[in-house]
C-alpha cells in the first residue's frame, strides 16, 4: 500500500454521550482506508462547557471556518444557563442551509430496497422559533405563539440545491413536502419556490408534492416508490427520523450539514445517553457520514468501498451491534469492518 500523507485537513469533533465512541471507531475506519483526512481535534457540547465555559469554544469555530470541513459528534445542548442548540448555532453560524440525510437500505429488515435522500431547509421555518406568550388576566402564559419564517430566495436556494444534486447523482424525481392547504404563507412559498426551480430542470429531473401527513402513510405504505424528498425545516426533521426506520432506525442513518464554504458531517442521532460509554453504540451513521465526506472532498471511490465493507460485516459476516439484534461491541464491529477493508484491497 502506498503510504499517502494526509492532505486534506478537517475539523474533528468527539461531542457528547455516544459522540467520541462512534467518532474513534470512524477514524479508525477511515485510517485502514487510507482517506487523506488530517483531523484537527476541536471540543464542542459538554466538553466545550468545560474546556471554556461555551459548548461551542471560539476555537472549535475557528477550526471548522478555516478548514470549511468537519466530522462531527452529536453534541448535548447544556439545559439551563440560557444555552441556545449548539446544532442550530452551526448552521447559523456557517449558513449551512442545506441538510441532506439519504436512507439506503444496507441491511435488509421490515423493508427492503430503500434509497431515499432527503432535502432538508436547514436554517428557516418553524425552527426559526420566535415564541412568546400573551398574559391574560392573572395567567401571565395564557396564551403561546410560535412564528416561523421561509423566504422566497432560501426556499429557492434549497429547491436549486436538491435539484442539482438530483442531477449530479443521477436522481429523477424530487418530492416537495408541504403543508400548504393550511401553512399557506408559509410553506406555500416553499412550494411555489420549488416549482419555479423546477421548470428550469425540466426534462431532465420530474417534481411532483405532497402534504406531509400524506407524504408519512406514503412513506410506509410505499417507500420503495420515493426517490428525493424536499422538506422545510420541521417536516424534514421528522420525516428523516421515519425514513432512518425504514432502513434500520438512527444507527443506519448519516447527514450532511451543507453551505457555500462549510460543509459537517454527523450522524442522524443525538448523544443517546442511555447506552453512552458501554461500548455498544452502532457506528455506521457516522461511517456513512464519512461516506458523504469523502464523496464531497470527490473521493467517491474510497467512499463506496467503505461502504462495501459496512454492507459485508453486516449481511456476510453477520457482525451487527445492539440496535441490530447483534451482540457485537462497537470496537468488535468496527474491527470487522477494518478487516473487510483490508481484503478489498
Ligand atoms: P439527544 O438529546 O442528544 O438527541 P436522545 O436521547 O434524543 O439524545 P438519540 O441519540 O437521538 O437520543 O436516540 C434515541 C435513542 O436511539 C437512544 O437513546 C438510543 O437508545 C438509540 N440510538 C441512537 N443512536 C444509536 C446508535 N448509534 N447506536 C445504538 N442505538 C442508538
Ligand atoms: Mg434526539
Amino acid at each position: 500500500r502506498d503510504k499517502v500523507q494526509p492532505h486534506i485537513p478537517a475539523t474533528l469533533i468527539p461531542g457528547d454521550g455516544i459522540g467520541p465512541e462512534v467518532v474513534e471507531a470512524t477514524v479508525k475506519v477511515l485510517g485502514a482506508l487510507g482517506a487523506p483526512f488530517a483531523w484537527d481535534i476541536q471540543q464542542a457540547g459538554m466538553a466545550g462547557v468545560a474546556q471554556s465555559g461555551d459548548p461551542l469554544p471560539p476555537e472549535t469555530l475557528a477550526s471548522i471556518r478555516k478548514h470549511g470541513l468537519a466530522l462531527k459528534g452529536p453534541l448535548t445542548t447544556p439545559v439551563g444557563g440560557g444555552f441556545r442548540s449548539s446544532n442550530v448555532r452551526l448552521r447559523e453560524e456557517f449558513q449551512l442551509y442545506a441538510n441532506v440525510r439519504p436512507a439506503l437500505t444496507i441491511l435488509p429488515g421490515r423493508f427492503e430496497d430503500i434509497d431515499i435522500v432527503l432535502v432538508r431547509e436547514n436554517l428557516g421555518g418553524f425552527y426559526v422559533a420566535h415564541e412568546y406568550y400573551i398574559p391574560i388576566g392573572d395567567d401571565p402564559r395564557a396564551v403561546a405563539v410560535s412564528t416561523g419564517t421561509n423566504t422566497r430566495e432560501g426556499s429557492k436556494r434549497i429547491a436549486r440545491f436538491a435539484f442539482d444534486y438530483a442531477v449530479r447523482n443521477g436522481r429523477k424525481n424530487i418530492t416537495v413536502v408541504h403543508k400548504a392547504n393550511i401553512l399557506k404563507a408559509l410553506t406555500g412559498i416553499f412550494l411555489e419556490a420549488a416549482r419555479e426551480v423546477a421548470a428550469e430542470y425540466e426534462g431532465r429531473v420530474t417534481m411532483n408534492d405532497m402534504i406531509v401527513d400524506a407524504c408519512a402513510m406514503q412513506l410506509v405504505l410505499n417507500p420503495q416508490k420515493f426517490d428525493m424528498l424536499l422538506c422545510t425545516n420541521l417536516f424534514g426533521d421528522i420525516l428523516s427520523d421515519q425514513i432512518a426506520g425504514l432502513v434500520g432506525g438512527l444507527g443506519m442513518a448519516p447527514g450532511a450539514n451543507i453551505g457555500s464554504e462549510c460543509a459537517i458531517f454527523e450522524a442522524v442521532h443525538g448523544s443517546a445517553p442511555d447506552i453512552a460509554g458501554k461500548g455498544v453504540a452502532n457506528p455506521v451513521s457516522l461511517m456513512l457520514a464519512a461516506c458523504m465526506m469523502l464523496d464531497h472532498v470527490d473521493l467517491p471511490d474510497l467512499a463506496q468501498r467503505l461502504r462495501d465493507a459496512i454492507s459485508a460485516t453486516l449481511n456476510i459476516d453477520q457482525v451487527r451491534t445492539g440496535d441490530l439484534k447483534g451482540s457485537a461491541t462497537t470496537e468488535q464491529f468496527t474491527d470487522a469492518i477494518v478487516r473487510r477493508i483490508i481484503a478489498s484491497r
